[in-house]
């Protein structure tokens, strides 16, 4: 039976911790890795009746997009509705997982959800992360070069847009003395070798650093292997927040917030004085992503969609972007339709529940 250790082990092969923005808090934030997986609940949000719901719907785990534990939480009494809401799953023995910046920053992650919705083509990121993309080089004899490329390349380095199995290799002379205690691949103690070698460049996304060391170590033949890695300046072209991209067919905007509010299922739509030409490029981000609003101007955007913009916020649109702000919990909606989607690709035989709870704490009237 699989364990939450294989839930875990899964999902930040999807979206990586380490892509997390610095302020958040994803991850196992409550359970033990080491119990069965009994069946997982889906959810945006966690609060006592989700928890309630993963009971009686007999899921063991939650994964939810927002963080329930996200400053410090000091004390563990009825006081607040985090503090109950972890009680009662600590309680019931019902773990909890979150998914938040980390999936916002992946590449299939929950803005690529929202422009599937909305049908856009040739879509990027808005901002991409930085220090997000490295370099390593390495030095291997050239009978081996091919083994330990075939090694890193399986584990994700070398992989530039659609193009996989990327490298750089150039020949050229090594050289080294091994010392009396050194157990060398080549060469005698105490007498210098010199050895035909390539010296071998790819690129990588800095997140699977630890993986393609290790593959790097496991199939280079020295003992000790020289190698360097460089954080680049140029970042990863697909990782990072809000996307922006095309229509198939350009709308007049008054016409583009009403697909926009259908495509999306949305209750109303907040939006700036309707831009005097038609709607072609659109941004978004999932969220509060009022702070994306300057990337989505330099995107040439025509529109920018996200969440909880602020009265002021609505004075930067402009003759060349409108705003268009919508509820954020209806925005991300289909965030917990990504999370099945990826689930059911590895664990369709265990019960994966959508939460039926509306944890939406805005109403409209
Ligand atoms: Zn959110």
């Amino acid at each position: 039976m699989a364990q939450i250790y294989d839930l875990v082990q899964y999902l930040e092969t999807l979206a990586p911790l380490a892509l997390q923005e610095s302020y958040d808090n994803c991850g196992l934030l409550v359970g033990n890795i080491s119990l069965d997986l009994k069946g997982i609940l889906i959810t945006l949000d966690v609060t006592e009746q989700v928890v309630q719901e993963a009971l009686d719907k007999r899921c063991n785990v939650i994964v939810a997009h927002h963080p329930i534990i996200f400053k410090g939480l000091k004390k563990l009494t009825p006081d607040t509705y985090t503090q109950r809401t972890v009680l009662a799953a600590i309680k019931h023995d019902i773990a909890i997982y979150v998914m938040h910046t980390n999936l916002d920053n992946v590449w299939l992650g929950v803005n690529h959800k929202i422009a599937q919705k909305l049908g856009l083509e040739n879509c990027k990121p808005l901002q991409t992360l930085t220090s997000s993309l490295a370099k390593l080089t390495f030095y291997s004899p050239s009978s081996h070069t091919h083994k330990v490329l075939a090694a890193i390349h399986a584990v994700g380095a070398g992989v530039v847009g659609n193009y996989t199995q990327c490298a750089f290799t150039t020949t050229g002379t090594g050289q080294f003395q091994p010392n009396d205690l050194a157990k060398p691949f080549l060469g005698i103690a105490q007498q210098l070798e010199k050895v035909n070698e390539d010296r071998v460049e790819v690129i990588f996304p800095l997140y699977l650093q630890s993986s393609i060391l290790y593959q790097l170590k496991a199939t280079h033949p020295y003992e000790e292997p020289a190698f360097d890695v460089s954080v680049l300046a140029n970042n990863h072209p697909q990782l990072g927040a809000g996307r922006y991209g095309t229509l198939a067919q350009p709308m007049l905007p008054k016409d583009f917030m009403v697909y926009l509010k259908e495509k999306l299922s949305l209750t109303l739509v907040r939006h700036t004085t309707f831009v005097n030409k038609p709607i072609r490029t659109v941004a978004l981000c999932g969220g509060s992503g009022s702070f994306l609003f300057g990337a989505a101007q330099k995107a040439k955007a025509d529109v920018y969609i996200s969440s909880d913009f602020k009265y002021h916020d609505f004075f930067d649109a402009d003759q060349h972007t409108m705003i268009a702000d919508i509820n954020h919990y209806e925005a991300e909606y289909f965030t917990k339709e990504l999370i099945y989607e990826y689930l059911n690709q590895k664990f369709a035989n265990i019960a994966l529940v959508l939460s039926k709870v509306n944890t939406n704490p805005i109403s409209y009237l």
